[in-house]
Parts: C-alpha cells; sequence; structure tokens
C-alpha cells in the first residue's frame, strides 16, 4: 500500500477545514472543496486561525504553520480530485447532498483512490452502494474540534476490503490520532450513544426540569463530562444533531429515538448553535 500523500477534503465547514488542517500539518497535500470559493476561502483562514493559536501554545512549531497552509489548496472544481489517493468528505449531513457529492468524487477520482465519509450517522454501506467502489469506501468519522480531539472512529461498510481498512487505520496513526475500528449501525458507536443523551438534555430543558445553564453544570460536575450536553450540542451544530436523531429514529425504527420538538424549533429558527451566535447559549 502506497504511503497516502495526496488527499482531497469536501466540505469546509468546522469539520473539514479541521480535517485538512491535521493531514496538512503532516506534510499531505489536500484539495479542500466547497460550494464556492468564499466557503473554501473561509476555511482556510479558519485553519490559519487554529494553527496561530496552537503556535502562540507551543504546541506547533511556526515553521509548520506556513508549510501546512502551503499544503492547502481551496477550491471548489471536482476535477481537481484526478490524482488524489484519498477523498474525505465532510459536508452537510444529508443523505441526498452526501450522494450528489459521492456521485461527483466517484466520477472525478482515479479508480484505485479510497472515499472516505466523515458523516455522523449516515450508513456507510448506502453511501458506498451509490459508487462504483464499495470495496473502497469507507466511514472516517473525525472529532469536533479535529485538532484537538484523539478519536478517529472508522467505519467498515460491508463491502469495504482490508486494504482500504488498513490503509485508514494508518492514516489516522500517522496524523496524531488514535482509530477505533467499529461497524456500519445507524450512529455508529459514538452518535448511538451521544445524541441521545443530547436529545434527552433538550427535552429536560423543554419541560422545565432545570435551566440550560442548571442541566449542563449537573452533567459537568455530575457526570465529570467537560462540556454540558446543551453546550456541546450548540458546538456540534443544532442542524447536524437533528438530522443525526432523524437518522437514528428513521433508521432503528424506533420511536426512543424521536427529535426532541424544541430541538427541531431551533433548528427552523436557524438557531443552529456556535456557528450561527445563538442555539441554547448566545456567542
Ligand atoms: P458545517 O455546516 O460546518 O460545514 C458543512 C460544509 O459543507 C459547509 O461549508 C457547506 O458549504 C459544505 N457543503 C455543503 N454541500 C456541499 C457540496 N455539495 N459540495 C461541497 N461542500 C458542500 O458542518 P460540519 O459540522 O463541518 O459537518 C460536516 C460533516 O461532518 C457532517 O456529515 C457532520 O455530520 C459530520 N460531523 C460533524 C461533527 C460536529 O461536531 N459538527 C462531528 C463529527 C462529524
Amino acid at each position: 500500500m502506497a504511503e497516502i500523500n495526496r488527499v482531497g477534503v469536501i466540505g469546509a465547514g468546522q469539520m473539514g477545514n479541521g480535517i485538512a488542517q491535521v493531514l496538512a500539518v503532516q506534510g499531505i497535500h489536500v484539495h479542500m472543496l466547497d460550494v464556492n470559493m468564499d466557503a473554501a476561502r473561509k476555511g482556510l483562514e479558519t485553519i490559519q486561525k487554529s494553527l496561530s493559536k496552537l503556535v502562540e501554545k507551543g504546541k506547533l512549531q511556526p515553521h509548520l504553520l506556513g508549510v501546512a497552509v502551503a499544503n492547502i489548496a481551496p477550491g471548489t472544481d471536482y476535477a481537481a480530485l484526478k490524482d488524489r489517493q484519498l477523498v474525505i468528505e465532510a459536508a452537510t449531513e444529508n443523505l441526498d447532498v452526501k450522494r450528489r457529492i459521492f456521485k461527483q468524487i466517484d466520477e472525478a477520482a482515479p479508480e484505485g483512490a479510497i472515499l472516505a465519509s466523515n458523516t455522523s450517522s449516515i450508513s456507510i454501506t448506502t453511501l458506498a452502494a451509490g459508487t462504483s467502489r464499495p470495496k473502497k469506501f469507507i466511514g472516517m468519522h473525525f472529532m469536533n474540534p479535529v485538532p484537538l480531539m484523539q478519536l478517529v472512529e472508522v467505519i467498515r461498510g460491508l463491502d469495504t476490503d482490508d486494504d482500504t481498512f488498513n490503509s485508514t487505520m494508518e492514516l489516522a496513526k500517522r496524523v496524531g490520532k488514535t482509530p477505533v475500528a467499529c461497524n456500519d449501525f445507524p450512529g455508529f458507536v459514538s452518535n448511538r450513544i451521544l445524541l441521545p443523551m443530547i436529545n434527552e438534555a433538550v427535552y429536560a430543558l423543554m419541560e422545565g426540569v432545570a435551566d440550560a445553564e442548571s442541566i449542563d453544570s449537573i452533567m459537568k460536575m455530575g457526570m465529570n463530562h467537560p462540556m454540558g450536553p446543551l453546550a456541546l450540542a450548540d458546538l456540534i451544530g443544532l442542524d447536524t444533531c437533528l438530522s443525526i436523531m432523524e437518522v437514528l429514529q428513521r433508521d432503528l425504527g424506533d420511536s426512543k429515538y424521536r427529535p426532541c420538538p424544541l430541538l427541531k424549533k431551533y433548528v427552523a429558527a436557524g438557531h443552529l448553535g456556535r456557528k450561527t451566535g445563538r442555539g441554547f447559549y448566545k456567542y
């Protein structure tokens, strides 16, 4: 298996730019694509700010800032994927959007390239089936914020082959992460367990069990969680949280996964958490 040194990342939002950053710091060249140049450039600006902070804190050698930025080419044209060994999709959590993106990636990327999705919940097997290469398809689920979080959940689809799995595990280790494998079921392990907890916290808020600060304080101090569930929901993005609950409810067919009406209301209002300046808290 050749070492992976040319990667495409689709989506320059909080996850896509984080993934591009950790790859680029390790000397891997990244084409980072989004729907328009503004979004792609905004992703690169976020990376520059994040790298500067790491330098200030003494966690990154100053010369690596320039090296990393030079390794990232923002863009919109899928033709740039023609020489990529791996393409990681990190666009909006929506099945139709991801299906359309993978069709384009599949057409543009070379035959041997691995296709990976950073989806939080959508079936890897379903996404793989929409491409010409289900054996070379895998879930590579980074955690938020990518530069700081250790785990990569690696999800094998029904047809993922051993080469694809081994190369993905290897790459995750090379960028300083700890990969842990699991099988393809809705929400995998991480969000099968995390999101029902977050959803329950929103029910507790809606039912007036306590206010947002108290719910978060009780979970932080009582359970030793670094963040409360409502603050974490704001970090993840309430639109992403709602999409994940909808996948769990639909694909597991159990009403215990029904999304809280208050979560739906916030998303309908466009209050998506940190990324829009307002969610359960104001930013
Ligand atoms: P985000 O809203 O910050 O970014 C999504 C980006 O995708 C946007 O920049 C958008 O313009 C872009 N996009 C949409 N359609 C596109 C297309 N057709 N082509 C190219 N780009 C397109 O969302 P995010 O939080 O970065 O989430 C991205 C993915 O990562 C989702 O699948 C999400 O479930 C997953 N994820 C999110 C988290 C989290 O905590 N937010 C954690 C792990 C995984």
